[in-house]
């Protein structure tokens, strides 16, 4: 049968009321939370959120707040920060009030060039990661490009109030996060995510572990009461965010440095991402819950900032495929034998080792009623990967893989 999607409220996406911290001060929640400030000449927004959500966020802003929509900060260029501007536009239009300026750092518009050359890739790779449905598009494109960027840093003065924006590489390289001392509030972006950074996204380009930490450490100093996440919920108190941004920065720096201690040493990639961990007191950790990302794709997006592709074995360097590696083994060993091999270690519980043997398996012509049974078979064992998966990204992945066998087995609901 077919894997649903656990755990929306893992990623954000439960309906939740708007947040009112600190005068002036809000956050309308959201998959990506909406930040405002209001101030006299108008509100300043951080980040629009998706598409499904923009309506919920108008609404919310509109409930609690009057006026024009000032000015419009975007803290990194993805689909549920950065592509919604239209409805803020539209209702600037609609009302008589002059248009919003937007504001990014440089490196979002080299970003949305970017989808625009790879939109396929990335409907692809979207509707695998957020469990898109067919008929709704994974990755719509960017209508609506800033009207002013910078590179490292930038201070406006609106209403009375300053913003300060900072760049940090983290999740992007276009993140910039928002500091407002008159609140003692900060809207950091994804630079704060419910859980685990997400750096080594399986499908995504370059993230960045050790900048990342720097940008945690740069919001710590500025010492602010409130911090709104892009993702989960309003922080308050100084000590608490400090506690949690630290623990953070702990996590991603360690994992770093011990990479970069093993590269240095000769090793190579699969004994490091197979040797580094996070540390007991920080895998404990409630900030570090791997509910969206998890340490694994940590230390792959170390491995891939730093080194190339080859493994380190030159038989590896020019390669067959490895679907024919698999049919020569096939042949040696028999059929029969890798199929037992592959039900035994269902059966002992070593599901990643037997979904190998099963590949193995299906890597040559068979019967068609042969093939869908081990279609089905590994079906279950990545329904079962899933089932003990808490990385909302690689649950999907594990589900989406689920779904895809149990058609092959001929069980498509
Ligand atoms: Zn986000």
């Amino acid at each position: 049968m077919k894997k649903a999607r656990l755990s929306e409220a893992a990623t954000g996406r439960e309906a939740q009321d708007p947040v009112n911290p600190a005068d002036g001060v809000w956050m309308f929640p959201g998959f990506g939370n909406t930040g405002a400030v209001e101030t006299s000449d108008g509100i300043v927004l951080i980040d629009v959120p998706g598409y499904r959500w923009v309506g919920t966020m108008m609404q919310m802003l509109r409930d609690h707040l009057a006026g024009p929509v000032h000015t419009v900060f975007l803290t990194h260029g993805h689909l549920d920060h950065a592509l919604t501007l239209d409805a803020v536009f539209d209702e600037a239009q609609d009302k008589g009030y002059p248009p919003p300026r937007v504001i990014a750092q440089k490196n979002l518009v080299r970003r949305f060039d970017r989808y625009r050359m790879l939109q396929g890739y990335h409907d692809h790779i979207n509707r695998i990661q957020f469990a898109v449905p067919p008929g709704v598009s994974a990755f719509p494109l960017p209508k609506r490009y800033p009207d002013i960027t910078f590179d490292q840093s930038l201070s406006v003065s609106i209403g009375g109030l300053d913003f300060h924006a900072f760049y940090a590489l983290g999740e992007t390289d276009d993140a910039l996060w928002v500091w407002v001392p008159e609140k003692k509030t900060v809207f950091a972006g994804d630079l704060i995510v419910m859980g685990m950074p997400n750096v080594g996204n399986p499908f995504k380009v370059q993230r960045y572990a050790r900048e990342w930490a720097e940008g945690l450490e740069a919001i710590v100093a500025k010492e602010p009461d409130i911090l709104i996440p892009g993702h989960g919920n309003v922080l308050q108190g100084k000590e608490k965010i400090r506690e949690q941004l630290l623990t953070i920065s702990e996590a991603l720096r360690y994992l770093h440095d011990e990479v970069v201690k093993r590269l240095n040493a000769g090793m190579w990639y699969e004994d490091i991402l197979h040797e580094v961990d996070l540390p007991e007191h920080l895998k404990q950790s409630e900030y570090l819950a791997p509910v969206y990302g998890c340490p694994k794709f940590v230390v792959h997006g170390i491995l891939r900032q730093y080194s190339g592709w080859c493994d380190g074995n030159p038989s590896n360097l020019f390669p067959p495929k490895k679907i024919d590696i698999q049919k020569e083994l096939l042949s040696l060993i028999g059929k029969e034998a890798v199929i037992k091999k592959a039900y035994d270690l269902k059966e002992a519980g070593q599901t990643a080792m037997a979904l190998q043997f099963v590949d193995i398996a299906l890597a040559d012509e068979k019967e068609p009623e042969e093939e869908k049974k081990l279609h089905r078979l590994k079906g279950e064992l990545l329904g079962m990967m899933g089932d003990h998966e808490p990385s909302y990204i690689a649950r999907n992945i594990f589900y989406n893989g689920h779904n895809e066998e149990m058609k092959l087995a001929g069980e498509d609901d």
